[in-house]
């Protein structure tokens, strides 16, 4: 097969050893329009995970990086009144020219035709081949070309962003908060080789801008990011190398991930935020998916759409991940009142994939900790106090009740908590009406809008059933529920007569894996 590659970034150089492992005979070609020693950025990380996986299809590449990379385990937290280290995250972190250079060596040994300093402009010139691959980034020429086929979307998110570098030693993941008169910087730090370490930072628009940092020259924005961390750096310098860049992330998708014999691969076909450092384990495992799909079907008609089909629900699942970690980010101001136990245990839960069980496997101690803290915390009544965000928010309960022959019925309420009762307004009349007025044991099941994995589950007695208050309550509800001041007559019956049902409740559970 004859295969353009247009980018030399990892997804591109790992799709062309694996087809040039199953194939000797492919002829592939790389167009990447850098030298071969320059790159962006400092350090990326892997998994043990993404480690394994690249040993098992190409251990030559795992050797060479293992021998290249820095391991460590700890997630170093810095809340503004404490750091604090969970263990259990073995990471590995490495240089990315490092990396993009055991990749070059692989090519080499294989006879992938890699031409460095090879600026692509025009996508047509480069369509006289078998298969074309666009693994040219986030800013993608091969997307923008077809992007009436592709069908992109591209959400540039909010936090502006710096790709940094230093000489202090950071031994973990360390993600560090610090607020300044300009407002609030971020920092992802983590060592990448015996001398350096990547340091990110990130900070919403308005500190950004109030700190001065579109006026300020390279120089001076690094000393500038340096006084802010001063003290995690030890006094020691940012450094940039030719990426002294402010950007905002962008969020990329594609409808549609090939078009005839075009594909996309790696970045230009989806971006996952650094927050969780996956875009290069995603684009590596494209490479993977790509050339499996080649090994089970000969042609290109037929391996590109069983590409997309087995890779997408996979890649969808790692972005929807990554949108909650940086949205979490984006609004962490909301949790830094937190304590830092708090803090610490929501940031490691914040995309989802993490929950209370896999962080007492990685670090007992720090799990015994944040069940301390969560049984420390003052009950508001029957209700645990961490769970009455529930009734400010637009919150659907599914309460069950008892017909005449015992069996249940099952019904969507508005709910509200007045410290003791949990309240349900309904009208005279319904079935669950003529139910809690005839059966009073009830079960009511809560699950929070944001997170339907996180729920409060009450039994309980229905105590009191009053007329009194019913409008003027549903009114207060109208507000929550549908931003209006008062309950619309037009969504009353004619006649109605609204009811509080309160409801003592006798057995409460939570359920919040993440939180
Ligand atoms: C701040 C930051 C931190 C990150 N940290 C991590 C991390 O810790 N771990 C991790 O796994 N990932 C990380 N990533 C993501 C990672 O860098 C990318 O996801 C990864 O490099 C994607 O690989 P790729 O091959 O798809 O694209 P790229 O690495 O972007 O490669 C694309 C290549 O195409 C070339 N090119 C572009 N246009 C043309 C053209 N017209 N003609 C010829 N060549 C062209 C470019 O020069 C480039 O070499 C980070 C990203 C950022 C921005």
């Amino acid at each position: 097969m004859k295969i353009t590659i247009i980018g030399g970034g990892p997804a591109a150089l790992f799709f062309a050893i694996l087809m040039k492992k199953s194939d000797p005979s492919h002829d592939i070609r790389i167009l990447e329009r850098d030298g071969p020693n320059d790159t962006f950025g400092w350090g990326i990380v892997f998994s043990d995970k993404t480690l394994k996986f690249l040993d098992e299809h190409d251990h030559e590449t795992f050797v060479a990086m293992t021998e290249a990379s820095q391991a460590w385990d700890p997630l170093v937290v810095g809340h503004p009144g404490q750091t604090i280290s969970v263990g259990g995250n073995p990471i590995s972190g490495i240089a990315r020219l490092a990396f993009l250079n055991i990749l070059h060596r692989r090519c080499h040994d294989l006879g992938v035709d890699l031409r460095f300093h090879t600026l692509v402009t025009n996508v047509a010139d480069h369509l006289d081949c078998d298969l074309l691959v666009g693994a040219d980034g986030a800013n993608s020429l091969v997307r923008r070309t077809f992007e009436g086929f592709f069908l992109p979307s591209i959400d540039v998110r909010q936090n502006k962003y710096i790709w940094l570098g230093t000489e202090q030693p950071f031994h973990g993941l360390t993600i560090l908060f610090r607020q300044t008169a300009a407002g609030l910087f971020i920092s992802h730090s983590y060592k990448f080789n015996p001398t350096h370490s990547t340091f990110i930072v990130e900070c919403p628009p308005e500190t950004w801008l109030k700190a001065g940092l579109d006026r300020l020259s390279d120089d001076e924005t690094c000393a500038y990011l340096a006084e802010v961390f001063r003290r995690d750096l030890g006094g020691r310098p940012l450094l940039s190398n030719n990426f002294v860049r402010w950007l905002n992330f962008p969020l990329v998708k594609n409808k549609r991930w090939y078009h005839r014999n075009v594909v996309l691969l790696g970045d230009a076909l989806h971006t996952a935020h650094f927050s969780i450092g996956s875009g290069t384990k995603l684009a590596l495992e494209d490479a993977i998916a790509l050339a499996s799909a080649f090994r089970q079907h000969a042609s290109v008609p037929e391996a590109l759409p069983a590409f997309e089909a087995a890779r997408k629900p996979v890649v969808e699942k790692f972005q929807a991940a990554a949108l909650q970690s940086l949205t979490w980010l984006e609004n962490v101001q909301s949790y830094l009142h937190l304590d830092p136990v708090p803090f610490t245990y929501r940031l490691m839960t914040r995309s989802r994939r993490v929950g209370f069980s896999r962080i007492r496997r990685a670090d007992p101690a720090f799990a015994a900790r944040y069940d301390a803290w969560r049984k420390s915390q003052p009950q508001a009544g029957p209700v645990p106090s961490d769970f009455l965000d529930l009734f400010q928010k637009k919150t659907f309960g599914h309460l069950a009740t008892l017909m005449p022959d015992g069996t249940p019925h099952v019904t969507s309420v508005w709910v509200d908590y007045d410290g003791r009762y949990l309240i349900v307004n309904s009208a005279r009349g319904r079935v669950k009406d003529r139910n809690m007025e005839q059966r009073r044991h009830v079960a009511i099941q809560i699950p929070d809008p944001d997170d339907p994995d996180r729920y409060l589950a009450i039994r309980g007695l229905v105590v009191e059933v009053t007329e009194t208050g019913a409008d003027a309550h549903l009114d207060r509800l109208a507000r929550r529920y549908l931003d209006k001041d008062t309950y619309p007559p037009s969504m009353r019956f004619p006649g109605e007569v609204r009811c509080l049902y309160k409801i003592e409740p006798r057995h409460v559970t939570t359920w919040n894996p993440f939180g």
